[in-house]
């Protein structure tokens, strides 16, 4: 897996969208994936409302374009737009934020009248390095993501833990299901 430049030349491009309550960490899990950066305050900037980074899954160089929510979710304001093509999500919350979790049914109930029907869904407990004022146990996000059917991992994006492997579950997913679709 590497990061390149936006011209380089790609095999497939693949939209997908990060979602979840404010403040779970969502700028800075993509910030991290996209230009290994990490901002200790609330509000990042990445310059734009979406990134990109190529991907190398088998043979195939995949172009990731990954839109996040720029804060729009503070104001209930996330359009049907903004999941439109999408073929992934990163669904985050926050370990040490137990209404985070709590509000993951509202989030996956948006994304399913939105999303596409075989939308890949990576769930994210996030601030993993914060295990004194954990909230969430990990076996609950487990089962959460057993029940629903979606991948799962826990993540720190300050200390990029398990950042990269969050984007690559999920795109590696999305080109398997698009591969089986289009034998
Ligand atoms: P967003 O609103 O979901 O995009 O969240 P942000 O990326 O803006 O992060 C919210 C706050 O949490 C910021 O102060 C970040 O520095 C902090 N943060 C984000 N990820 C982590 C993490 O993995 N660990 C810790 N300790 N703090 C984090």
């Amino acid at each position: 897996m590497a990061a390149d430049s936006f011209d380089e030349e790609c095999d497939y491009l693949f939209k997908a969208v990060l979602i979840g309550d404010s403040a779970v960490g969502k700028s800075n899990l993509l910030s991290r994936f996209a230009k290994d950066e990490f901002h200790l305050d609330s509000k990042p900037t990445i310059g734009v409302e979406f990134a990109y980074r190529n991907v190398k899954v088998g043979d195939k160089v995949i172009k990731a374009q990954i839109w996040d929510t720029a804060g729009q979710e503070r104001f209930r304001a996330i359009t049907s737009s903004y999941y439109r093509g999408a073929l992934g999500a990163l669904l985050v919350y926050d370990i040490t934020r137990r209404e985070t979790f709590e509000h993951l049914k509202k989030w996956l109930y948006e994304l399913r009248e939105f999303g596409c029907s075989d939308m890949v869904v990576v769930l994210v407990g996030n601030k993993c390095d914060l295990g004194s004022s954990r909230e969430v146990n990990l076996e609950d996000g487990q089962s959460l993501a057993q029940l629903e059917g979606l991948l799962f991992l826990e993540t720190s994006a300050k200390e990029n833990l398990n950042v990269e492997d969050a984007f690559n579950q999920m795109i590696a997913k999305i080109h398997e299901v698009t591969s089986q679709k289009s034998l």
